[in-house]
């Protein structure tokens, strides 16, 4: 089975029709970690589009935050307006598949879906200490996070020793590969959708190739522009819009 693994789309409708369109004809089912909405201009034109793949997916903190499941002053200001916009926009039809959407983890055997961590929907998988709490609770080699938006993960071998994946797709090259070995534990982030803080602004995703035992990571640029010059229409906050741009 060929996993396309897709993770915080945030109502980036370019950077989703990019990725589908690069990764058309090497998979056979979507999965998704959530945030499918929040920060972007197009909540349903994205929502749509990934319901029209039937995907398995989970929900993410900006689904809560979209659908008023959270207390949204925890949030920052700026994705506080954000979420409160995307709450204005959403269609009714829209909002109802988002409240459908369940909280993981989710198994899909051979591997397992999160938002944020194993131990938490809402934690964010920073550094290798977060990652050894969650290591011990992985029910399959692989394990699928978002949340953090930065594309890579991390490894624990047999022997106990830990590390990061750091698939580093420079300019240029599209493709990094990971060679999975069942007998060792994987934390990977696909990386982000529509918004990527890992100082690379190319849409990023995750193709799993669970025969093969092959994990291959992808960037994508696509047209950022056609997305700010949207959020400028929807007077979404500027830092929202720049960040594209700079990835991060
Ligand atoms: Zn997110």
């Amino acid at each position: 089975m060929r996993f396309l693994i897709l993770s915080d789309i945030h109502s980036n409708l370019e950077a989703l029709n990019t990725v589908l369109e690069q990764a058309a004809g090497q998979y056979d089912q979507v999965l998704c970690c959530g945030d499918i909405v929040g920060y972007g201009p197009d909540p349903n034109a994205v929502v749509e589009r990934v319901r029209e793949f039937h995907p398995q997916v989970i929900r993410g903190n900006h689904e809560k935050a979209a659908l008023g499941m959270v207390d949204l002053s925890l949030f920052n200001p700026l994705a506080k307006r954000a979420a409160l916009w995307t709450q204005g926009e959403l269609e009714a039809s829209n909002r109802s598949y988002l409240a459908s959407i369940q909280a993981g983890p989710l198994d899909v055997p051979p591997l397992t879906l999160v938002h944020g961590s194993l131990l938490d929907e809402d934690q964010y998988l920073i550094d290798l200490e977060d990652a050894l709490e969650s290591f011990p609770l992985a029910r399959y080699p692989v394990t699928f996070f978002g949340h953090t938006h930065v594309q890579g993960g991390f490894v624990r071998l047999q022997d106990g020793r830990a590390g990061l994946l750091n698939p580093e797709i420079k300019r240029g090259s599209s493709e990094s590969q990971l060679h999975i070995d069942p007998e060792q534990r994987y934390l990977v982030n696909p990386g982000a959708v529509g918004q990527p803080r890992d100082y690379d602004s190319r849409a990023a995703f995750v193709i799993y190739d669970t025969e093969a035992q092959l994990v291959r990571y992808f960037r994508t640029s696509y047209p950022i522009e056609r997305t700010q010059a949207k959020m400028v229409a929807a007077q979404l906050p500027q830092y929202l819009i720049d960040r594209l741009s700079l990835g991060r």
